[in-house]
């Protein structure tokens, strides 16, 4: 159990400065409690008694035994209500932890391999965004990820599904079981949507090594890598990444929970922040992993010892590397400097872009 945070001033900085999340997958965030009421409502048998014994099932020993359990959950979700109910779930916790601006990760093929229809799933999951902007304040886009222990071929077939929902997602990414499954595996379906003017993203480097994410750079040409922690074995990777400022969408408990880190005390955040990468904090699947984006933020500033610098650092990052455009990106970088302001961290306020933080 990872101790809490005892400086006070700090925890409040930390759940009250405005941030992205750039790392979310909707699935991910389906509570045991959502997932037996939707059960209940589409009338499923779940291979669980209740929800405390779903609950107790999440002793994940590696990705794969989270993917298990993760896609019998999702099998729950069958009508565009259903989806537009966990978007909603979602939207209002992330409001709650001051998420300024959400790019939400989506996984299609989880759910047309059932029959559900492609319009369900994007269609309940874009009213929740616009629903949420209205209601809340929160800006959120949605971003459709390719499963890549399935074929290109599947990939492309999901693709053409999607097109006539075109205008409901701005990009594309690849998740699901990493090692086997490069990036380059993906590479005619990526270059494909660049011609189509969406925006790429793909995990690497979560448990796969670091040529993964070189792959992913040079053959998928990304623009932010998810995950991105195994680059620290790569000297010439981490400098590429810090020339470049290219975005990493770091999950701390996500990390800890799949034992990429056993202890969180030893990620590796706080010194790819030293060594001057765009990284950034996100909460991957927050259902299953034991925490919401202000979780790990805090629960990682508990055992690292990072403070309002870094703090600062990363909340700009998130912002900085979101798919908005440079007017949306300025008003929130306004908000971030006025928080700091208001909590009496000026002295943390930095507009270098992220020159490396010395400890
Ligand atoms: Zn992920």
């Amino acid at each position: 159990m990872t101790p809490a945070l005892t400086d006070t001033t700090l925890l409040a900085l930390l759940r009250d400065m405005p941030k992205a999340e750039l790392h979310v997958h909707i699935e991910g965030t389906l509570e045991p409690e959502l997932i037996f009421a939707l059960a209940e409502r589409n009338q499923i048998e779940l291979p669980y008694a209740d929800v405390e014994a779903l609950r107790r099932a999440y002793a994940f020993t590696d990705l794969q035994s989270f993917l298990d359990i993760y896609y019998a959950g999702a099998s729950v979700l069958l009508h565009e209500q259903d989806f537009y109910d966990m978007a909603r779930a979602y939207l209002a916790r992330a409001v709650r932890d001051r998420v300024v601006h959400a790019e939400i990760f989506f996984d299609p093929q989880t759910h047309t391999a059932r029959g559900v229809p492609m319009a369900s799933v994007i269609n309940g999951l874009y009213r929740a965004c616009r629903d949420a902007e209205r209601d809340w304040g929160i800006s959120c886009a949605l971003i459709l990820c390719f499963l890549r222990h399935l074929s290109e071929e599947d990939a492309f077939q999901t693709l053409a599904q999607a097109m006539p929902l075109r205008d409901r997602f701005i990009g594309v990414g690849l998740d699901s079981s990493e090692l086997g499954h490069p990036p380059e595996k993906f590479a005619r379906v990526f270059a494909h949507c660049r011609e189509l003017g969406l925006h790429l993203v793909a995990h690497a480097g979560e448990e796969g090594p670091a040529a993964y994410i070189w792959s992913a750079l040079d053959t998928l040409q990304v623009e932010r890598i998810d995950h991105g922690v195994q680059a620290q074995h790569d000297a010439a990777l981490m400098q590429r990444l810090a020339r470049e400022r290219i975005a990493l969408t770091v999950c701390p408990l996500s990390n800890q929970k799949l034992q990429v880190f056993p202890d969180l005390s030893q990620h590796n955040l706080p010194r790819m922040l030293e060594a001057g990468l765009r990284v950034t904090v996100n909460s991957d699947d927050p259902a299953y992993f034991g925490g919401y984006i202000n979780d790990n933020f805090e629960q990682l500033f508990a055992v690292t010892g990072m403070g309002p610098a870094q703090a600062y650092r990363l909340a700009r990052n998130s912002l900085q590397a979101s798919f908005v455009g440079e007017s949306r990106k300025h008003a929130w970088r306004e908000q971030l400097d006025d928080c700091f302001v208001r909590h009496g961290f000026q002295d943390a306020i930095d507009t270098s872009e992220g020159a490396p933080i010395l400890p």
